[in-house]
Parts: structure tokens; C-alpha cells; sequence
């Protein structure tokens, strides 16, 4: 590679796309918004505070089915919006990581989270 690449930031092809919170995983959508163990961590804090079971499906999609049939809680209208919005929040703080260098706890995330 020459030395273009590397000034504007561009990773050779063969260059694994870690995840940046584990960097054990490929940093894919299912990986990095449900399945990696920060990510994990933050569903498992919130469905904590929530008093509910949930287990963490295979893929995004899966993901979004549950969310929208409010996974059978009586305040699914309100719970309906937890999951999405708990999607960019995940997405917005790997942003803050990955451009900016700022690490957010998941504590954190899950408080400022509506
Ligand atoms: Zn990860």
C-alpha cells in the first residue's frame, strides 16, 4: 500500500474491521449493535431495569420483529421506542469513539438514553 491510503484513513482490504469495543469480533451490524459483549452488556442493564427476559436474537431483524410487537410488555407504545433509540445511541457513542476518541460507559449510555 502506498502512502495515500494510510493519510486519508483508508484501511487495506485486507485489514480485519475489529469491532471497537471488544476488538475480538468483526464489526459488523449484528456484532456491534446486539451481539458484542458491551453491547450485550447495555441490553442486559436495560431489560434489567425493566424487569423483563429477552433473549438477544440471531440478527437486526429479529431484533427490530421483537421491538416492534413491544415483546408482549402492556407499555409496548413507550417500549416500542427504547429499542431504537437504544440502537443509536450504541451507534452514535461508537461514532464518538471511533471519530473523536471519546469512550462512553455503558452506564452512561443507558442513563442518558430515554
Ligand atoms: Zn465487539
Amino acid at each position: 500500500m502506498n502512502g495515500n491510503g494510510l493519510k486519508r484513513n483508508i484501511l487495506p482490504s485486507t485489514h480485519p474491521n475489529f469491532c471497537v469495543w471488544c476488538l475480538e469480533g468483526e464489526e459488523t451490524v449484528n456484532h456491534l449493535l446486539i451481539h458484542c459483549k458491551w453491547a450485550f452488556k447495555v441490553w442486559s442493564d436495560l431489560c434489567k431495569w425493566w424487569n423483563i427476559v429477552w433473549v438477544i436474537p440471531g440478527s437486526i431483524e429479529a431484533f427490530s420483529f421483537d421491538w416492534y410487537y413491544g415483546m408482549g410488555i402492556k407499555a409496548s407504545k413507550f417500549w416500542k421506542l427504547i429499542g431504537p433509540a437504544t440502537i443509536w445511541a450504541i451507534w452514535l457513542a461508537r461514532n464518538d469513539f471511533v471519530f473523536n476518541g471519546k469512550f462512553m460507559c455503558r452506564s452512561v449510555l443507558i442513563q442518558i438514553n430515554p
